[in-house]
């Protein structure tokens, strides 16, 4: 998925320091994907006070039932990354992933894509013909600054590690929770969990007390840390709990992400993760000029088939804090 937005905004992510326990709701933003359709995606980071959970820096819930005009995400031509990974994490519908790296798969619902981009990769993405309309996430996970600018990779997990617990089940996508780790490849400690609880469960999930957390709802309703959650929005627990508690009537489908709060600075503008405004004009132009030869061409596409690069804003560096004190005591 890449960030259609004609004209994003860049973003400046101050590091903070673990906050403790917290309880918050942080509203879901529809974004339009464009295309003739006019899909909207649910975004629930980065936000204004919350840029990053751990190391995840972007969250995008597409295909939503909660959406006001929903539908598979439209195709996405190649476009560039850089400083992240991106992780597809598919509940329906089928979508073919081709890369610079030389990548040609389908990912469907049960399996992951995650795709690491160092110092610069494109990809495209388009919903395999006749399969059901795509709903999903889409996340970045960012790269701290000593691994930022390696070589990029991807892997498609189709078997992944599934911790069960009396009305619980969870599939661990990437880091590990309670024990349980995923063989997907992680450049800080974090967690990335697709959660179902059975109805009438109440149930203790164990938690790492050195990350923070947050959790939002895909289906169902959903009672955590005593706060009563229906798909939209995203809810962000802070750091220093060992366990979470779970209950639902009706079942529930939840993703868990969390990690170790990012301690770096990052600028986020369109589809590229840096670590400074300059980084980011540089990997615009290199995207823009392809016979500089930093994002490999795609192959299957011709070499004109590829999303611009969108202008840049004028001011640059324009400070979301991250909220830090009494809001969060
Ligand atoms: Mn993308």
């Amino acid at each position: 998925m890449s960030d259609l937005d004609p004209r994003p905004a860049e973003t400046l992510c101050e590091p903070a320091p673990g906050p403790g326990p917290a309880v918050e709701l942080y509203p879901a933003r529809e974004v339009p994907l464009g295309g003739v359709r006019g899909v909207f995606v649910e975004r629930v980071l980065p936000q204004r006070d919350l840029p990053t959970v751990g190391a995840w820096c972007f969250l995008d819930h597409f295909g939503s039932p909660t959406v006001t005009k929903t539908g598979a995400p439209p195709d996405i031509d190649p476009h560039p990354h850089i400083g992240l990974q991106t992780v597809t994490w598919p509940f329906e519908g089928r979508i073919r992933h081709r890369d610079s790296v030389g990548s040609n798969v389908e990912i469907e619902p049960g399996q992951l894509n995650l795709m690491t981009s160092g110092r610069g990769i494109a990809h495209s993405e388009y919903a395999v013909p006749g399969a059901p309309a795509g709903h999903g996430l889409q996340l970045w996970i960012a790269l701290p600054g000593d691994q930022a600018w390696i070589d990029p990779h991807f892997e498609q997990h189709r078997e992944l590690p599934v911790l069960e617990a009396a009305g619980l089940r969870a599939i661990v996508l990437i880091g590990s929770l309670a024990g349980v780790a995923s063989p997907a490849i992680a450049y800080t400690p974090l967690v990335g969990a697709d959660v179902r609880v059975e109805p009438g469960a109440d149930v203790t999930l164990p938690l790492n007390p050195r990350f923070e957390h947050a959790v939002l709802v895909i289906e169902g309703e959903l009672t955590a840390a005593e706060t009563e959650l229906a798909p939209g929005p995203l809810l962000y627990l802070g750091t220093d709990r060992d366990e979470l508690r779970l209950a639902s009537a009706g079942g529930a489908h939840f993703a868990l992400i969390g990690g170790e709060p990012f301690g770096e600075e990052l600028v986020m503008w369109w589809n590229f993760v840096g670590r400074g405004h300059e980084e980011i004009v540089a990997a615009r132009n290199d995207w823009e000029n392809r016979e500089l030869h930093r994002f490999a061409d795609i192959a299957g596409h011709p070499p004109e088939q590829r999303i611009p690069a969108p202008p840049l804003p004028g001011l640059h560096l324009k400070p979301r804090k991250r909220r830090i004190g009494s809001a969060r005591d």
